[in-house]
């Protein structure tokens, strides 16, 4: 379901090839990672941003595929090197945006989908004005709970920060062009790829 419309084609100052740029972002727990592996799955195109962090991989993480899993050294390095678009403190552990991989997709024109925090949202926002920013929310505040509590994968004190965040990213929503509410994850599939103007 979405809830607002995006932003009409020429306004602003959209680069035609950033323009490609989608960012989808909202609340730990919305649906985003399960979103974004269903559009790797139905469309293998679509080339989905690979992001560093710090956090230790969960079960059934792979180490370049859902994330470059590094150490704080690690992450310390790229942000010298000015190696990452855009990177995040979330819920103890840092997270960043590879830049030369989006910037050389973009040169080509290819489409680009970035699943980060509100915090890195808001840095594409600056770095990159044309970008679409995609809100994902929940259906209900209280299905937001649910998900985060029973995902069962992370202790209970950062099952508490986790839900701390949340509450300051849905106050967020409104920084967004389009808001899609994560009622169905095929719908919000097909939403997003008819705004990423990929079917
Ligand atoms: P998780 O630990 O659940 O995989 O991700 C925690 C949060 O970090 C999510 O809100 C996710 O969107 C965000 N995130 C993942 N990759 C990046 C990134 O590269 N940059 C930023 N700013 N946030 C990210």
């Amino acid at each position: 379901m979405r809830r607002s419309d995006a932003a009409p084609e020429g306004s602003g100052t959209h680069g035609p090839l950033a323009r490609r740029l989608t960012v989808l972002s909202g609340p730990s727990g919305v649906g985003k990672s399960t979103v974004v592996a269903e559009i790797r799955r139905s469309h293998p195109e679509v080339w989905l941003s690979v992001s560093v962090t710090t956090r230790p991989p969960r079960p059934g993480e792979t180490h370049g595929v859902q994330y470059y899993f590094v150490d704080d050294a690690g992450f310390d390095r790229l942000v010298d090197e000015g190696e990452l678009l855009e990177w995040a403190e979330f819920a103890g552990n840092r997270y960043g945006t590879p830049r030369r991989p989006v910037e050389e997709r973009l040169a080509r024109g290819e489409p680009v989908l970035l699943e980060i925090d509100l915090q890195g949202a808001r840095q594409v926002r600056r770095a990159m004005p044309e970008a679409l920013l995609v809100f994902l929310a929940p259906p209900s505040w209280d299905e937001l709970v649910r998900r985060l509590t029973g995902r069962g994968t992370e202790p209970p004190d950062v099952v508490e920060r986790r839900l701390a965040a949340a509450r300051v990213e849905l106050a967020a929503e409104k920084e967004f062009d389009v808001t899609l509410v994560n009622t169905s994850v095929q719908d919000v599939c097909d939403e997003l790829l008819t705004l990423m103007a990929v079917h």
